[in-house]
């Protein structure tokens, strides 16, 4: 997984989508995440030189590895208040997967314009022709430029690189916010619903009120310890993309029915939980396992070959760790890649029910949403079961982020982490 490089002295990194390739690399990290990683953490060194940072978010937001585990590894070692910051940011995800779980028109109104955007720079040529300069990193400024073929070749960014990229993208390069989102989520290896499509509106002055961020040169001169000086093509006014949109309407949290275990149980597997270790516990021995993916659908533009082989070697990965499991009627998990499909192979093996970890929302949801009615009418059960780390953070993740932020003492007590 890693490699001396003997340009750099230093190692360079892939990532490898296997649940013991992120174990591995949390494993490493855990020593970085306390005082040092708050005093360093915003420093963007360059491709292959993350080092201040974890570099788990890939593993993370398919939960191939949990945030539960991830913050236990490191409270192993470091006090809260030493690894406050690092877990922080774990909380960061889940604030912005409870906000948008309340606030699901966020999504559906992104995916559209989206979508709408990806076939106006077929017919617009003005668009197309700046759309094309910036996602081929051919703008002149070369720090945007750099990140451009940073995020294309690796599928990462740095979280700093991120924020300034965005900005840029928007204030400066006055191009639409949603499209900027789209070129990351077909790219990053952690491309998020909620995670990206929420920290784009943030920069874009649409998360908080008249909030924007600008990127300002110093600052990136600062942060990339000066690779980067006197970027003169930078905005220097960040107006709120468009008009700031009151936020939508609160829903409630999902409430699941409890899972009921009666008769033949089948697993889905989905992008949003490859490792659903507590949940199997909690079935019994499961008959039948299948897995789905949508990622081919997290943009109506192609994604990029590194996320499409990051996310099918997972569920590669997940399906293998399934085979060993004596229960199982047959060795093979089912790939399926629809709800019909779906439904097939839950009649096939005569599943009673289906059970699934919470499906949040994005494009799985989407795409899965007709699943419990199609089940439904053929006799079989469909549960969705919360992960418990969400269950308590999500009531808190519908306003601000501070009011999680005071609660995660209290949570990491009840979780029996601290
Ligand atoms: C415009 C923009 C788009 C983004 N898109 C995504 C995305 O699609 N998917 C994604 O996981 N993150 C996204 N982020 C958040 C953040 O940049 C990445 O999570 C982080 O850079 C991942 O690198 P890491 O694992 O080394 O982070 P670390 O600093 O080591 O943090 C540890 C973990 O905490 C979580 N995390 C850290 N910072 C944030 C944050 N600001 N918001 C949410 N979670 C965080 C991640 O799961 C990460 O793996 C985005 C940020 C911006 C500004």
């Amino acid at each position: 997984m890693l490699v001396q490089s003997d340009l750099f002295g230093d190692f360079l990194f892939m990532w490898y989508p296997k649940r013991i390739n992120g174990l591995e690399q949390l494993e490493r990290f855990v020593a970085r995440s306390g005082r040092r990683y708050t005093a360093q953490r915003n420093f963007d060194l360059g491709m292959n030189r993350h080092e201040h940072v974890s570099k788990l978010s890939p593993w993370v937001r398919h939960r191939i590895i949990s945030e539960e585990e991830v913050v236990t590894a490191v409270l192993k070692t470091h006090t809260l208040s030493a690894a406050e910051k690092f877990v922080q940011e774990v909380f960061w995800r889940t604030y912005w997967k409870g906000w948008l779980e309340a606030h699901p028109k966020v999504w559906t109104d992104y995916s559209v314009r989206a979508s709408e955007l990806a076939e106006e720079i077929e017919s617009n040529t003005q668009l197309r022709d700046q759309f094309l300069m910036a996602t081929k990193g051919k703008t002149g400024i070369a720090c945007f430029d750099d990140w451009t073929q940073e995020l294309i070749e690796s599928g990462y960014l740095h979280n700093h690189a991120r924020m300034w990229f965005a900005s840029i993208w928007v204030f400066t390069l006055k191009l639409p916010w949603e499209l900027g989102a789209d070129f990351f989520i077909r790219h990053l290896l952690d491309g998020d619903p909620a995670s990206n499509t929420l920290s784009w509106r943030w920069v874009a002055g649409l998360h908080t009120k008249g909030k924007t961020y600008l990127a300002r040169s110093d600052n990136i001169s600062k942060f990339t310890k000066g690779r980067y000086t006197n970027i003169t093509q930078l905005s220097n006014e960040a107006l709120p993309a468009g008009s700031v949109a009151e936020t939508p309407p609160l829903l409630p949290l999902p409430i699941h029915e409890p899972f009921k275990s009666v008769g033949p149980t089948g697993l889905l597997l989905t992008d949003e939980d490859l490792n659903p270790a507590k949940l199997i516990k909690e079935t019994g021995p499961l008959v039948a396992v299948a897995n789905f993916s949508s990622v081919e659908r997290r943009s109506s533009l192609p994604i990029s070959p590194n996320v499409l082989n990051f996310v099918c070697g997972a569920h590669e990965d997940a399906s293998m760790r399934f085979k060993q499991m004596k229960s199982l009627n047959n060795s093979s998990v089912a790939g399926c890649k629809s709800v019909k499909e779906i439904c097939e192979w839950a009649l096939r093996n005569d599943l009673n029910q289906v059970v699934t970890p919470h499906i949040s929302v994005g494009p799985t949801r989407d795409i899965l949403e007709g699943l419990s009615k199609d089940l439904e009418l053929n006799g079989i059960k469909f549960y969705q079961v919360m992960n418990q780390w969400d269950l308590m953070s999500w009531p808190h993740s519908s306003r601000g982020f501070f009011k999680l932020r005071k609660k995660i003492p209290k949570m990491l007590s009840e979780l029996h982490i601290i």
